[in-house]
């Protein structure tokens, strides 16, 4: 493949952009080389600007779950756009979206729509702290919430991938306020919360980890951490920007059946526009401003093309009864292909996945935690990375990162993608 223009591109994106990007994730610092350049996208494909064609396993980092340009989305955005773009008073649709996004996630009574995964942490957090009266967070080593200055501490994704799990930035202050955990190890937050008896307003973690590759809540985890904050009144913040109407309608609370007391939102509520929010029953959302005296604004916030996006999205997904199996069978049969071809080939790794998140470690031993996300073989991620990109195929370029499925993926694209692995397994080291 060619990336005669891609490098171009980037070389003009350098000279007044840090980095080349607006997110330090697009970069390929971590695998090397120039980041690919996208003219456009649609169902499960990515065409660049040397018109090269990629399978695409990004999907935006989440949001595209029925693939790019769906057209119920794209038809929703332009007849709002002609009706105006943004008006800084309510409309309508706010209230429909919100409505929706009630009924489909269990535990929750109210919403407020925000601009990004981030913004919808930080204001969780905030709103915590407010409601409890207590100023310290627990949040685990390896999960991202976001770049607000509280979640920068041993934080997942980008953060790790760069080496700067801590930023240059963030006060000391604000940095003794977020207490660190080990994920799937509850003694270790027992241990936490006894040495910080009353200070603890919430525990806020990703249910299902997709920020140091994908790493699911083991043996009742996150029941353990329910009973816990019952225990020390403290609340328990599902950060589902990744895994909310990802893994099922409702998201992880549903999957796991285990009840949050505030969830963040995020990708895919916003249907590919720029969308967060944040959820919990009416006792709690009634500490915001303006009923409350938790303070949260947004000058754009749910702006009425991100919300005629976002509802779009999650019409489709309700009226689907099927979809959220169709995903899993679809990573499951993903699941099985790899396995096998790198089986084949000796070629020690670990595959983790739930619903349709998927992520391959080049790694013995089980990656269940920072730490050993952390172990896998980055000399092979490097290799894999550039060898699936020259078959054609597109996945995060960090071993810290999931793989997200989509609808518009077919059998033959998934078929294509385990092809493109046998032929990447030779050049690997065993
Ligand atoms: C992506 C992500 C965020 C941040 O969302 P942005 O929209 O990038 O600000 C927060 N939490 C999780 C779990 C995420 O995956």
């Amino acid at each position: 493949m060619k990336y005669t223009r891609s490098s171009a591109l980037f070389a003009n994106a350098e000279q007044v952009i840090p980095g080349g990007v607006n997110s330090p994730v697009r970069a390929f610092k971590a695998v090397g080389g120039t980041p690919i350049f996208i003219k456009e996208a649609k169902g499960a494909y990515l065409i660049d600007e040397d018109d090269n064609t990629f399978i695409d396993y990004i999907n935006s980092w989440g949001p595209m779950i029925l693939g790019h340009a769906y057209q119920p989305v794209v038809d929703a955005i332009i007849e709002k756009a002609k009706l105006g773009t943004s008006f800084g008073a309510p409309t309508e649709i706010e209230t429909e979206i919100a409505a929706l996004a009630v009924s489909m996630v269990p535990n929750i009574d109210k919403i407020r729509f925000v601009n990004s995964g981030t913004e919808a942490c930080m204001s969780a957090v905030r709103l915590a702290r407010g409601y409890t009266g207590k100023e310290k967070i627990i949040k685990f080593a390896g999960c991202y919430h976001g770049h607000s200055d509280s979640f920068l501490i041993q934080a997942g994704s980008g953060a790790v991938t760069f080496g700067s799990p801590n930023s240059p930035g963030v006060t000391n202050g604000t940095a003794q306020d977020t207490l660190l955990a080990k994920y799937n190890d509850i003694d270790h937050v027992k241990s936490i919360i006894e040495a910080n008896p009353n200070d603890i307003a919430c525990i806020i973690l990703e249910p299902v980890a997709g920020n140091m590759g994908c790493v699911p809540p083991q043996a009742n985890f996150l029941q353990k951490l329910r009973a816990l904050c019952d225990e020390h009144n403290i609340l328990l913040v599902f950060d589902e920007v990744m895994t909310g109407f990802r893994l099922a309608r409702g998201g992880a609370q549903e999957l796991f059946n285990v009840k949050a007391d505030i969830v963040c939102f995020g990708k895919v509520i916003g249907g590919g526009l720029p969308v967060g929010a944040f959820a919990a029953s009416e006792e709690i959302m009634n500490y915001l401003a303006p009923l409350g005296p938790v303070y949260q604004a947004g000058t754009l916030s749910g702006n009425p093309l991100a919300m005629a996006a976002g509802l779009a999205m999650l019409k489709a997904l309700e009226s689907d009864a099927e979809i959220f199996n169709r995903l899993a069978e679809k990573t499951e049969y993903l699941h099985k292909g790899i396995t096998k071809v790198l089986n084949d080939h000796k070629i020690v790794h670990t595959i983790n996945r739930v619903g349709s998140m998927i992520s391959v470690h080049f790694s013995g031993t089980p990656v269940v935690d920072f730490e050993t996300s952390a172990k896998g073989n980055n000399e092979n991620f490097k290799t894999f990375f550039h060898g699936m990109l020259n078959q054609g195929v597109y996945i995060a370029p960090s071993a810290f990162e999931t793989w997200f499925i989509t609808d518009a993926l077919t059998y033959e694209d998934l078929d294509k993608t385990i092809n493109a692995v046998h032929k990447v397994a030779s050049t690997l080291q065993k």
